[in-house]
């Protein structure tokens, strides 16, 4: 069973642009916040428990703190920060935002130094729209001051139980965008890919796998292993969350 309450028209706090309500398995609520950090969305999972999902681009802690505050969420409740990769829009405020929490922060083994290091590449293009937006986004990022964030949690290639945060869900493994992509899944269907797939202009018209990445092939796998996980609803980093069915088709038909 799925229910969405989409933000009333007076909403005037645009750092939460987007909040839904599931049912999971076990009948309880599982509460979704999406709260902007610049390019891309911190998903903020309330259930037992509370995470957050990536963690923008630099100097957005306070806008993730007014997003928390007005979902009704205290700093000190989320219980941990989970990357999906460590691109400098993912990681940009993870130092901030463990400070700001106490809670440890989690990346993919593959990952963890360009965190520490603050040092994250950035990923080819995987179309020819893709190899031009990221030619120039190349130019830019010597003008970005990325922080170093400490790693509390290091994540392997085993499927991982979000349980003990009392979250009833899993994160998975999900390379091809980068080789430590992470992505969670709901066990009610929901899945945060983080740039697996994407849903905003101007990097996609549309429903779109990646426009950036490692590996096409390694992509696509991915995205059949979130769809075999029982993903019904997708939430990307950059852009609107989308039926699974949106992209289904079409993922596994582009080959390039
Ligand atoms: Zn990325
Ligand atoms: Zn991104």
């Amino acid at each position: 069973m799925l229910r969405v309450r989409t933000p009333s028209a007076s909403r005037r706090v645009s750092s939460v642009r987007h909040r839904s309500t599931v049912l999971t398995g076990g009948g309880r609520l599982t509460a979704i916040h999406a709260i902007s950090l610049g390019f891309d969305t911190c998903y903020v999972l309330r259930d037992r428990g509370v995470i957050a999902i990536d963690a923008g681009q630099p100097k957005r802690s306070a806008a993730f703190a007014r997003g928390l505050d007005r979902a009704a969420i205290r700093t000190d409740e989320v219980g941990l920060l989970v990357l999906t990769h460590a691109h400098w829009d993912h990681m940009g405020s993870a130092a901030a935002m463990r400070a700001l929490t106490g809670a440890p922060l989690a990346v993919h083994r593959s990952e963890a130094g360009w965190v520490q290091q603050a040092n994250p590449p950035l990923p080819p293009g995987l179309t020819a729209w893709g190899r031009i937006f990221m030619a120039v986004h190349r130019l830019a990022l010597p003008l970005i001051h990325l922080a170093p964030a400490p790693v509390d949690i290091v994540v392997d290639d085993e499927p991982w139980s979000l349980e003990d945060y009392g979250i009833p869900g899993v994160v998975i493994p999900t390379p091809g965008h980068s080789p430590g992509s992470l992505s969670v899944v709901l066990e009610s269907g929901e899945a945060f890919v983080g740039d697996l797939a994407m849903n905003r202009l101007p990097l996609t018209l549309r429903p779109s796998l990646s426009i950036f990445g490692d590996d096409v092939h390694t992509l696509k796998r991915s995205w059949r292993r979130v769809v075999e996980s029982g993903a019904r609803t997708i939430y990307p980093a950059h852009g609107r969350p989308f039926p699974v069915e949106a992209l289904a088709g079409r993922a596994a038909d582009r080959d390039r």
